[in-house]
């Protein structure tokens, strides 16, 4: 690679460690923090008694996701099978990933808000259901690798809402985080939209091992994203975590689509 594109390149890759610690900051100083005690979703006073960050009206719409669920992407299944079709057909580089909810309903509301809302304080309910069920499943990681976000994106909405997530769950759960080990090398298309062979094809050749990855080395991963739709960008990162020298890799994600081989990824959506 010519030097100039190199030095470019980790230029951007500090910047973003730069910047996911700036609102590591601002989150332990509280400043991300909205009026307490109102539903995260349409601001209601009144605090459900089933679901700590939402009014009663709204709780009514969060589905927890459990019942049948695949033993390794976690995603709730419709039938009672061991897994689902996409990892029993296809290499998953992840040992197990586990998700708090199912991605619709208030889930999805709470997310969107999140990402593209201007709304970062969210995290802190969300990473309190990730801490949750990280000790519930007992996961015993050693670190956080959090799923790195496209600098663009990052821009656009003003903050690394991973990084933001992972850095309370980080005080929750006692392990940290760690920078720049697993990088993107090229910027992708959002995976949103894309169907699962689609979306496994973005993902290749995206990320990468970062200056940080011999922190990887021996070490109990936990992926830390906020959605799990197929699967595939856990996939790549654990790909190079294992590259990384890991010895353990898991995901821990606030919610995850329902498995339906319809819209999830399955074989059947692209016939
Ligand atoms: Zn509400
Ligand atoms: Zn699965």
């Amino acid at each position: 690679m010519h030097m100039g594109k190199l030095l470019k390149k980790k230029d951007k890759t500090l910047s973003a460690i730069r910047q996911a610690k700036r609102y590591a900051f601002l989150s332990s100083l509280g400043i991300l923090s909205p009026a307490s005690g109102r539903c995260l979703i349409c601001g209601d006073e009144r605090a459900s008694l089933m679901w700590g960050g939402l009014c009663e009206k709204c709780s009514v719409n969060i589905i927890p996701n459990a019942g049948s669920t695949c033993e390794k992407c976690g995603r709730q299944l419709i039938a009672e099978e061991k897994y689902c079709e996409t990892c029993r057909e296809r290499e998953r580089c992840f040992d197990r990933a586990y998700s708090c909810f199912v991605y619709e309903g208030a889930a999805r509301q709470l997310v969107t808000r999140f990402k593209y809302g201007k709304a970062p304080y969210i995290a802190r309910q969300m990473a309190e259901d990730m801490a949750n069920l990280y000790i519930e499943a007992d996961l015993s990681c050693s670190v956080i690798v959090p799923s790195p976000s496209s600098l663009e994106r990052i821009k656009e909405r003003g903050y690394d809402h991973i990084a933001v997530l992972s850095e309370i769950l980080s005080k929750y759960i006692r392990i940290p985080v760690v920078y720049g080990a697993v990088v993107k090398k090229k910027e992708n298309k959002s995976q949103a939209g894309l169907k699962g062979r689609e979306r496994e094809e973005n993902v290749q050749g995206v990320y990468a091992k970062g200056e940080n990855w011999e922190r990887l080395r021996g070490a109990y991963v936990l992926i830390v994203d906020d959605v799990l739709t197929t699967g595939a960008t856990a996939s790549a990162i654990a790909e190079i975590a294992k590259k990384c020298g890991a010895k353990g890799v898991k995901v821990l994600t606030f919610a995850s689509t329902r498995y339906s081989g319809v819209h999830s990824g399955g074989e059947r959506e692209e016939l």
